[in-house]
């Protein structure tokens, strides 16, 4: 019997040595030491020892039982503590981490674009004006010297709301209502969405245009040439090279594109100039004394120059973009760039 109680004890011992969890060693306490457990059950064998013999086997039983009951309390106050530091260790607040800054949203680039460009030309001394988006034809043709038969009405895929009433396909007609209810001289720009039946990674249906307008006695193209120069070099850096390119609109003569030495390639030639070394950024000339005609201003007494640009164009080759959709797609992941 005393054999008996030492195995036991051996092999309580081995198995509160291995208990993973306190639920494990609660388990072990009710198996060996309960009112059922093997202790129990082997000390009720005891009836059939001789009196000389209890005395002593009721000793082993006492050890036996005290050495179990000390190893559970030993490992239940390890394990408490070992569960107590992984608890600890996952509720640890690292108070030395930065803390995690709230999502701020960002103006869309193009309308970072418009305000750069609306601050440069306000600094010139340009008001701003505004006009309608959707227009009569008058406006957006007749007006600008591009009548009914006219071939440049064909350079525009025009969206017609009415008959006669179209969604305006440049910011131009601001020009002519302005130039209506002013007398000069006028300095403005008139910033604003336009539309033209046209969709690819470069055009868009509906796009955004900045369109400037200065008239008075005595300006002439020199004028024209000091304003774009300085728009030009305040955007794009005082050492961008430009040139102007003879071309045609039919509200201006005479009429000049402008280039600007790639911001790419610094002139090099590269995929995105065509290996021209230069992009066109922006169309102009001397207003038209057609258009004058219109509005009711004497060509022989005042003169002018306008001009417009793209912004969408104008965001791609600063921004490096090479597909318009993205601007309106509203993928956050890509309106983030721009904060
Ligand atoms: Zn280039």
């Amino acid at each position: 019997m005393i054999e008996q109680l030492r195995g036991l004890k051996d092999r309580a011992l081995a198995q509160i040595d291995e208990a993973a969890d306190l639920e494990a060693l609660t388990q072990l306490n009710v198996s060996i030491l309960g009112r059922k457990g093997e202790l129990t059950a082997t000390l009720r064998g005891m009836g059939s020892l001789s009196p000389e013999e209890r005395p002593v086997v009721g000793q082993v039983a006492n050890e036996v039982k005290t050495a179990i009951n000390d190893a559970i309390e030993a490992r239940t106050s390890a394990l408490s503590g070992a569960e107590q530091q992984l608890k600890f260790a996952r509720e640890a607040v690292d108070v030395t981490r930065p803390g995690r800054a709230p999502f701020t949203a960002n103006l869309h680039p193009l309308t970072q674009v418009v305000r750069e460009l609306l601050d440069i030309f306000t600094g010139l001394g340009f008001d701003i004006a505004e006009g309608r988006e959707v227009e009569n034809e008058y406006y957006n043709f007749e007006a600008l010297n591009i009548p009914a038969d006219h071939p440049a009405r064909d350079m525009q895929d025009t969206f017609y709301v009415a008959p006669g009433t179209v969604l305006r396909t440049h910011t131009s007609p601001v020009q002519v209502r302005v130039m209506e209810q002013t007398t000069p001289p006028v300095c403005v720009v008139a910033p604003g969405k336009v539309y033209r039946h046209d969709s690819d990674v470069t055009h868009s249906p509906m796009f955004h245009q900045v369109e400037g307008l200065m008239i008075d006695e005595g300006i002439t193209f020199a004028d024209l040439k000091g304003v774009l120069h300085s728009f030009i070099h305040s955007y794009y850096g005082p050492q961008t090279g430009i040139r102007f390119r003879p071309s045609f609109f039919p509200f201006t003569e005479p009429s000049a594109e402008v280039d600007i030495q790639c911001v790419f390639c610094k002139g090099a030639g590269c995929r995105v100039c065509g290996r021209t070394g230069w992009l066109e950024i922006l169309g102009s000339g001397m207003v038209d004394p057609a258009v004058f005609g219109c509005v009711g201003y004497d060509p022989e007494k005042v003169q002018g120059f306008a001009f417009g640009l793209g912004v969408e164009r104008i965001a791609m080759l600063k921004y490096g973009i090479d597909d318009i959709r993205l601007f309106f797609e509203n993928d956050l992941r890509f309106l983030k760039h721009f904060g």
